[in-house]
């Protein structure tokens, strides 16, 4: 698996999968949410709430995975996971790699083989972007998978240099 980084915006990334740092609710955000329903269009939300109503009444839990169509998106699918807040008192890490394993476990599900993430839970959640592209790059590296390319797409030149000297140590 060949891991890459890009400065951009997510929602512009052709690939077969786009992941989502969605909550629980999956109804919509801010960030990356905000803007894959934006350019994705209607249909991803009428997918979320097709599972609400289906597979997941109370929500996705914090740590898995789930796809839809990804609308008008240049990708096949948005996989939605829900990332942990970020908290002092509690050690949330491994709810943020299972983001990350079971993503690409959905990816395998799909058959896609090139993948963006985001940063997932370093906006709104708050986790520090060092720690959280620790764990990002880690858990992709150990995670078995047939993704071929995983594409970290970082929103700003910080992030991205976060991300470039992570994966270079
Ligand atoms: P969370 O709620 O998981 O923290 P956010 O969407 O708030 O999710 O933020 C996750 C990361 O994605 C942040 O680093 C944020 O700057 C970044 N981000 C926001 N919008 C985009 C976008 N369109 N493409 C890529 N990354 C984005």
């Amino acid at each position: 698996m060949k891991v890459t980084l890009v400065q951009g915006d997510i929602t512009g990334q052709q690939v077969d999968a786009i992941v989502n740092a969605a909550n629980s609710s999956l109804l919509g955000g801010g960030g990356v949410d905000g803007a894959i329903h934006r350019r994705g269009g209607p249909d991803i939300l009428a997918a979320c709430r097709h599972l609400r109503a289906t597979t997941y009444p109370d929500g996705l839990p914090t740590g898995q995975a789930v796809a839809t169509t990804a609308g008008r998106l240049p990708a096949h699918s948005v996989i939605h996971t829900a990332g942990p807040v970020y908290s002092t008192k509690e050690d949330r890490s491994p709810l943020l790699a299972s983001c990350y394993r079971e993503s690409l476990r959905v990816a395998d599900e799909l058959a896609a083989t090139t993948v963006a993430f985001p940063a997932i839970s370093t906006g709104i959640y708050r986790w520090p972007m060092r720690n959280a592209a620790h764990i990002a790059i880690s858990t992709v590296r150990a995670t078995p998978s047939q993704v071929h390319e995983v594409r970290f797409v970082l929103f700003g030149a910080e992030a991205y240099a976060v991300f470039e000297q992570v994966l270079g140590a």
